[in-house]
């Protein structure tokens, strides 16, 4: 992606954002661990295309949304569809919906026995029954456009922690995923090896990937979020375009949690 000047922040990274269809919808979604209320009525909706930066003080339920929206914790109430199916409990629909959400977590989870081509390959061969030449091309594919295919026969512990997580963008793209959730991916970085990674996730906004990524990096939400949804204990408190939002915060709540980060 050469641009030759940044996008303006109210400007959605990727037009078609403006116009598409849902993809994710999150309709009165309730869930509680124990007495704690952790997602109270939650409604979002997020458009093919649109990416949708998500922050907010730490406990809120942010990575709580993330995980119901693969299932990965049950809902007690509320319904979540995926292009416009909804989500099953468990079984065979459960499994392929999930395959058409990527999710990229804080910890890259990589697995260590195995070699980075391996570790991209081994969902499609696996999950999706693919062929192996035809994954292993998209593999390297994937691995040259996150900027590590010269690591491909080496094992997760020879990268540096960047590269580490740009693998594991790849394995989730290696799934052709419909959306991309991310969880705070450059929270466990060193600083150096934060906007390699963010680099490679704003090139895929741009690409016209739907993503919901959490983070507290406010740079890359200027630059590649289409929003910026704001949730405190549980609940979505605000939401608007990014340039709105960072200069004219509307709830006290959002604003006291700007004053600690900007
Ligand atoms: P965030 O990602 O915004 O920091 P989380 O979604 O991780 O917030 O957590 C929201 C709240 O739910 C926190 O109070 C947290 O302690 C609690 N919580 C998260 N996971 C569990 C769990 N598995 N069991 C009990 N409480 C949990
Ligand atoms: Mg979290």
């Amino acid at each position: 992606m050469a641009t030759e000047t940044e996008p303006m922040a109210s400007e959605p990274t990727n037009p078609a954002a403006a116009t598409g269809d849902p993809l994710v919808v999150l309709e009165n979604v309730n869930k509680h661990f124990g007495p704690l209320h952790v997602l109270q009525d939650i409604n979002l909706s997020v458009r093919t295309g649109e990416v949708v930066v998500v922050i907010g003080p730490s406990g809120s339920g942010k990575s709580t949304l993330c995980r119901t929206i693969n299932r990965l914790e049950p809902i007690d109430s509320g319904t979540i569809t995926v292009s416009g199916e909804v989500l099953p409990e468990e079984g065979k629909g459960l499994a392929r919906l999930r395959s058409e959400v990527g999710m990229v977590f804080q910890s890259f989870n990589l697995f260590a026995h195995k070699t980075i081509l391996e570790n991209v390959m081994l969902g499609p061969i696996k999950v999706r029954k693919e062929k192996s030449a035809v994954v292993r091309e998209r593999a390297m594919a994937l691995l040259t456009r996150v900027g590590v295919a010269n690591q491909a026969d080496k094992y997760p512990a020879q990268l540096s922690g960047g590269q580490q997580q740009r693998v594991a963008i790849a394995r989730a793209l290696a799934m052709q995923p419909k959306v991309m959730l991310f969880d705070e991916p450059t929270s466990a970085l060193d600083p150096e090896m934060i906007n390699e990674v963010l680099d490679v996730m704003t090139s895929l906004a741009g690409d016209g990937m739907t993503m919901i990524v959490v983070t507290h990096e406010m740079g890359f939400a200027r630059r590649a979020a289409n929003r910026v949804v704001f949730m405190a204990d549980g609940q979505i408190v605000e939401q608007n375009t990014p340039e709105e939002f960072f200069t004219n915060p509307q709830s006290e709540r959002a604003q006291d949690f700007l004053s600690k980060i900007l």
